[in-house]
C-alpha cells in the first residue's frame, strides 16, 4: 500500500511490486551472491534481463520484426538529437505542441533545415493544432503524442505521408498503439515504464541508412541495434526496474486492459474539474490527455490556490503543483498511479468545495 497519493509528472509513481523486487535484486540478483549492480552486464544472468525486457516490450506493444527495440541512456532529451541525426537529411517537420516539441525541433535545427508545420504556441499549448497539412517532401514528422505539461494528447496513430517520429515519453504503454505506423518511437523510461536513467526506442530498421552524414557510434542507432542495447555498459539498474514494471503492467492483463483504467481515472478526475464550481480544466477538452490532468482555480476563486493546495497535502496529495508556465495543478495520473488515489483527490476537491461554497 502506498502512503502517499502520488501525483508526481516524473519521475512518478511505480508499482510497488516492481520497487519490492528491485530491493530483492540489489541485495541477491538471481541468487549470484551478488548485487543487481555488481554483476558484468555480459553475464548469462543479465543476459536473461534484457532479453525479458526486451520480449514484455514486444509482447506488450505487439511490436512487429520490422521494428527494433533499443534501451539508451541519455534520457529523451538526448533523443531529440538522435533523431536529427539519425533521420534528418534534407527537411523535417515538427509539431510544436509544447516545451518538449520545441527542444526537440531545437536539436534538430542544430544538425539541418528543420521546421514547426503548425504549432498551438499562441493559446500556451492549450490544444493540438487541426487543420494542417504535412508537407510530402519531409525527411520525417515529429510529433509529441502527450504534451506532459499542458495536459493534452494526441491519442491516436495518425497517417502521415513520410516517416512518423513520436515522442512517447508521457503515454507510452498507455494505451495500444499501432507500432507499424511509426519510423520512431522514444522517450524517457521515466513517466510510465520505470525510472529516470534509461529512454526507449522503437526503430523500424528499414528507416536507417538514409542520411549522408557520419554519426557518432553513441548517436547512430544502427550502432546500438548492432550492440542489441550493449554497445557500451547499459544502464543495468534502471533496465532491471523497467522490467518488473512491465511485468506488473502485463499482469494487469496489459496494455488494453491498463488503457481501461487509464480512461475512467481520467474520466473521473475530468468530470470533478467540470462539476465543481471551484476549478477549471486548462485544457481543450478534444485533446485532453488521460495521463497529465491540468486545472486552475475557476475564475472569481484565484485566491483560494494557495489554500487548496495545502489543503490537499493535509490529505496525502503529492506532486499536484502545476508546471511553472502553466500554473494551477497537475495530477499525473500513470499507469501506476491507482484508482483509489484519483478517487482520494477527487473526494478533497469536493470536500474543499464544501468547505469554501454554502
Ligand atoms: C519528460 C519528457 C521529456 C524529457 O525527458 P528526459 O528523459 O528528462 O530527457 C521529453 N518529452 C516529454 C514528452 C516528456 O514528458
Amino acid at each position: 500500500m502506498k502512503k502517499v497519493h502520488n501525483f508526481n509528472a516524473g519521475p512518478c509513481v511505480l508499482p510497488d511490486q516492481a520497487i519490492d523486487k528491485a530491493i530483492e535484486a540489489l541485495k541477491d540478483f538471481e541468487g549470484t551472491g551478488m548485487s543487481v549492480i555488481e554483476v558484468s552486464h555480459r553475464s548469462k544472468e543479465w543476459g536473461k534481463v534484457m532479453d525479458e525486457c526486451r520480449s514484455l516490450w514486444r509482447e506488450l506493444l505487439d511490436i512487429p520484426d520490422t521494428h527494433e527495440i533499443l534501451f539508451l541512456g541519455g534520457g529523451a532529451s538526448l533523443e531529440f538529437l538522435l533523431v536529427a541525426m539519425n533521420f534528418l537529411e534534407n527537411k523535417a517537420g515538427y509539431l510544436e505542441t509544447g516545451v518538449w516539441a520545441k527542444k526537440a525541433l531545437k536539436e534538430a535545427k542544430g544538425i539541418g533545415n528543420a521546421y514547426a508545420v503548425a504549432s498551438s504556441a499562441d493559446r500556451t499549448y492549450s490544444y493540438i493544432p487541426k487543420n494542417y497539412e504535412i508537407p510530402f517532401d519531409l525527411d520525417y514528422f515529429h510529433i509529441t503524442t502527450n504534451n506532459t505539461i499542458y495536459g493534452t494528447e494526441i491519442s491516436y496513430d495518425m497517417d502521415c505521408p513520410v516517416p512518423l517520429i513520436a515522442d512517447m515519453s508521457s503515454d507510452i504503454m498507455s494505451r495500444p498503439v499501432d507500432v507499424s505506423k511509426y519510423a520512431l518511437i522514444y522517450g524517457g523510461a521515466q513517466k510510465n515504464v520505470g525510472p529516470a536513467g534509461v529512454a526507449f526506442a522503437i526503430v523500424r530498421k528499414d528507416a536507417l541508412g538514409k542520411v549522408t552524414r557520419y554519426i557518432p557510434s553513441m548517436l547512430d542507432y544502427r550502432v546500438h541495434i548492432d550492440g542489441g542495447s550493449m554497445f557500451n555498459t547499459p544502464p543495468v539498474f534502471p533496465i532491471f526496474v523497467m522490467k518488473e514494471t512491465l511485468k506488473w503492467l502485463k499482469e494487469q492483463g496489459g496494455v488494453e486492459a491498463i488503457s481501461k483504467v487509464n480512461k475512467e481515472k481520467a474520466a473521473l478526475l475530468y468530470a470533478e474539474i467540470d462539476r465543481n464550481r471551484l476549478f477549471t480544466g486548462t485544457a481543450a477538452k478534444e485533446d485532453r490527455s488521460i495521463m497529465n490532468v491540468c486545472f486552475v482555480m475557476a475564475e472569481g476563486y484565484e485566491y483560494l490556490q494557495d489554500e487548496f493546495m495545502e489543503f490537499a497535502k493535509s490529505k496525502g496529495m503529492v506532486g499536484i503543483k502545476g508546471h511553472r508556465s502553466v500554473g494551477g495543478f497537475r495530477a499525473s495520473i500513470y499507469n501506476a498511479c491507482p484508482l483509489e488515489s484519483v478517487s482520494a483527490l477527487v473526494d478533497c476537491m469536493k470536500e474543499f468545495e464544501n468547505m469554501k461554497i454554502k
